[in-house]
């Protein structure tokens, strides 16, 4: 790869930059919710299309999936007209300059996208996009929809230079990474697979070399109602749902011990979080509430089992409900429900990895930083299921899962030249 096409391509990729904000827009306008995805999924089917790509959209099939490693059950049960979007380039087989076709590449991006939270804090309407001092602001705009514009864009890049990657590229616009991981879980279920995958996750432009794993549970607690005349007659299950989770906390402390944690995880401040993420009960200001629903979510080191992850809360959690006053009498049920997602370790010395800290070197000039991700995303599914290295490698944006999110153009753009050195080299090029 020569100054030449370095300097093409920063031209091409300089080129584009209006299309990809305005794809980047289009995309956020959508507010692909959990259930609400189709929108967006329509723009992505359109995009492929125009791409040259052949297109296969599908609902998720949950008798397909539910009985394979990495199923989660769903939050919602309905997966009918919240299809995933694969677009698949198939090379001509004719690598220029007599070279052989290179290596098989998956990109994948997650459409959907977490709530807003209270959209009175926005600056502006989340799903309203603005482009304001060099940045996108929107719900979705850097988680993850600025990822799936440049792994487009890479690819037009390289179009508009008259040439196409020399091997098979399937690129996954997926549903519902941001709770169970069913949409990437349905795509490898159907059989796509490829020398390597590669998501582009907003995370700073550094190379993820570990995910923790994520679980959700939700306890379900009945306490025992009562006048307000004597609170103390009755177990108030809302205080006991915060005393529950006060007791699943010391499992966070303990894990975050330096002596606990996995080596991946070493430097980091605090790498394992519980939250308490959402929490329902009580019928009324006068009685003592006699049941609450409490959601939680916890962080787990790559290495520790689901099995074991769940013995130890529920161990915990039925301990707590003998030993702490607070919850004396109460009852208190776990149901897993989303996340029950490993964690996974990518190999640092891999093709995939020096591949693209290489892409990366030559188009910023700097090292790539390597980071370990303290959540969980689709990687896991190639890494642990099928049996493809991935990692993440995505633009600089903030406040994902927050208020007013926001990606960098800037970063967006170079991370689409980035992927174009980097498909380039992995699939090798061809003449279109
Ligand atoms: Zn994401």
């Amino acid at each position: 790869m020569d100054d030449g096409f370095l300097g093409e391509l920063r031209d091409t990729v300089q080129g584009q930059r209006d299309q990809a904000v305005q794809f980047l827009c289009d995309l956020v306008r959508q507010g692909s919710l959990l259930g609400q995805e189709q929108g967006a999924q329509d723009i992505m089917a359109e995009r492929f299309s125009g791409m040259g790509l052949e297109v296969e959209r599908f609902d998720i099939n949950l008798d397909d999936i539910k009985d394979l490693p990495g199923f989660s059950p769903p939050v919602i049960d309905n997966y009918a007209g919240r299809e995933n979007i694969v677009g698949i380039h198939h090379p001509s087989g004719q690598a220029g300059d007599g070279q052989a076709a290179g290596k098989s590449l998956i990109l994948n991006g997650h459409i959907d996208v977490v709530p807003t939270g209270d959209v009175s804090l926005w600056t502006s309407h989340p799903f309203d996009p603005v482009v304001r001092d060099g940045r996108v602001y929107g719900r979705g705009s850097a988680d993850m929809k600025a990822g799936v514009v440049a792994y487009c864009m890479a690819f037009e890049a390289l179009r508009t230079m008259g040439l196409q990657p020399a091997s098979r590229v399937i690129m996954q616009s997926v549903v519902e990474e941001e709770c169970t991981g069913n949409g990437a879980l349905a795509c490898l279920a159907r059989g796509y697979s490829a020398d390597a995958a590669v998501i582009p996750e907003p995370f700073h432009q550094q190379l993820m070399t570990a995910q923790l794993g994520v679980m959700w549970l939700t306890v379900h607690l009945t306490g025992k109602p009562a006048h307000v005349l004597d609170t103390s007659a009755g177990i108030n299950a809302i205080e006991a749902a915060y005393a529950v989770f006060e007791n699943l906390r010391e499992i966070e402390d303990e894990w975050n011990l330096p002596e606990n944690r996995h080596p991946q995880y070493c430097d980091h401040s605090h790498p394992v979080n519980f939250n308490l993420g959402k929490i329902s009960g009580g019928d009324w200001a006068s009685t003592v509430p006699c049941s609450s629903v409490v959601d939680v979510r916890v962080g787990f080191y790559p290495g520790m089992s689901l099995p074991s992850v769940r013995r130890r809360l529920e161990d915990k959690v039925a301990d707590a409900v003998k030993t702490d006053p607070r919850l004396n009498g109460a009852n208190a049920r776990i149901e897993y429900r989303g996340f029950q997602a490993e964690g996974c370790v990518m190999d640092e010395g891999g093709d995939l990895m020096t591949s693209l800290a290489d892409a990366h070197r030559r188009i910023t000039n700097a090292p790539i930083e390597m980071m370990a991700s303290t959540a969980t995303t689709d990687c896991r599914f190639f890494e642990l299921y099928g049996n493809t290295p991935a990692t993440c490698y995505g633009p600089q944006g903030s406040d994902y899962h927050g208020i007013d999110e926001w990606v960098s153009i800037d970063s967006m753009m170079e991370v689409v030249q980035v992927l174009a050195v980097f498909m380039a080299a992995w699939c090798g090029v061809e003449k279109r």
